[in-house]
């Protein structure tokens, strides 16, 4: 089927005013404007008024589950297709996370390819928190350059209580692995760092930085809005040339302990210099385990955290602080993308892949293609999770 996608405010992410986007089978095959094609063979869409954007990439999701730190019942679900598409993500990499014993990289590999049967583009990184890395093939590097999937390792964690504390050394071994791994095969073999509460979480990596070649580019940490240090640490690591992630999930309870709003955080690093929005991604962590509490303050439950967060967190960039719409969609596409080397994904070109994300003026799901498949029709859901088929 070919698609004359009309009359849109398309963000490449840049901004291009107006303009028609036509998609030819898996691909972009034209952005112009007033593309006219008369034929039986071509679906129009209507999408005046709307912002149509590259899909979502979710760059940190905990696919086949996370959680399990309160025993075993806290184990959190497997996600399902309909909840990353109806948050408009296209693209998801999968991460384990705490357990790399109950869960394994074959499990999160199925689980990827599972996704990508039913539509979705996925990728997923290699290991879980500890070192030394639990690894498909015989190595990170092996798992990097023979495994399709796999774009590189992690999320290692450091500066956390659940952490392995991996020495100098290791770190190093490990980057370097990773970063041959990269090499060998076009990927990104990126080092994913999970950074817990303490104090100084980069230490480790500036570190394997001063004994080291290997470049900051190599490492892109995750969780650096989590508190006001960490924060500070992410503004001084983008200024020395690296990239950082901020987690869009949360609870009002981490606000109110000091956690920065991913919004807020990335309002705050442009402030200091626009050109830093290039070095920042913004991530889910879905699927983790998140808590719950009531009223008081106590200790309800546990939740489970969503992909949704990542369009309630460009929306409120937009809306609530004033970043202008390029700049915001581009932390979930453009940079993702770049960052993770993934090719042909994150932006609106002719070549690249037609996933394609049609929103209404205050960020609502309208329409999405992921490879140029037709998955939501003006909110209308047309493909259904494989099991849950409500
Ligand atoms: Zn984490």
């Amino acid at each position: 089927m070919i698609y004359l996608i009309k009359n849109g405010n398309v963000f490449t992410p840049y901004d291009e005013g107006v303009k028609d986007i036509l998609i030819v089978g898996n691909q972009i095959g034209a952005i112009e404007e007033n593309i006219t094609l008369n034929s039986p063979f071509v679906e129009v869409i209507d999408a005046k008024g709307c912002m149509v954007v590259p899909g979502f990439i979710d760059s940190h999701v905990h696919i086949c589950g996370g959680g399990g730190e309160g025993g075993f019942k806290t184990r959190t679900p497997e996600i399902a297709l309909s909840d990353l598409i109806q948050s408009g993500i296209t693209s998801v990499v999968g991460v384990l996370g705490t357990d790399g014993v109950t869960r394994t990289m074959s499990n999160l590999l199925a689980k990827a390819y599972s996704l990508e049967e039913e539509g979705l583009s996925t990728y997923v990184l290699t290991g879980s928190y500890q070192v030394p890395v639990k690894t498909v093939t015989q190595g990170i590097t092996d798992d990097i350059i023979l495994v399709d999937k796999i774009i590189g390792v992690g999320e290692i964690a450091l500066s956390d209580h659940r952490s392995s504390t991996p020495s100098r050394h290791e770190l190093s071994r490990l980057t370097s692995e990773a970063r041959v791994g990269g090499m060998l095969s076009g990927k990104a073999g990126i080092v994913n760092i999970h950074i817990g509460d303490a104090p100084n979480p980069l230490a480790l990596l500036y570190d394997v930085l001063h004994h080291t070649t290997i470049p900051i580019t190599q490492f892109h940490p995750t969780h650096m809005n989590r508190n006001p240090h960490a924060f500070e640490e992410a503004k001084a690591f983008v200024k020395a040339g690296g990239s950082v992630d901020f987690t869009t999930s949360t609870v009002p309870q981490f606000i109110e302990e000091g956690e920065i709003p991913a919004p807020r955080a990335v309002k705050e690093m442009i402030k200091e210099n626009t050109e830093n929005i290039n070095k920042i991604t913004l991530s889910s962590d879905g699927q983790g385990s998140l808590p719950e509490f009531d009223e008081k303050g106590n200790l309800k439950g546990l939740t489970v955290a969503k992909p949704s967060s990542l369009l309630e967190c460009v929306q409120k960039m937009v809306e609530e602080e004033a970043i202008p719409i390029p700049l915001a969609i581009q932390t979930v596409t453009s940079n993702p993308a770049g960052i993770l080397k993934l090719r042909n994904k994150g932006q609106l070109k002719k070549g690249y892949d037609a996933d394609v994300l049609i929103l209404t003026p205050h960020f609502k799901v309208n329409t999405l293609f992921c490879r140029g498949k037709l998955f939501i029709d003006k909110g209308k859901v047309l493909i259904k999770d494989t099991f849950n088929t409500n």
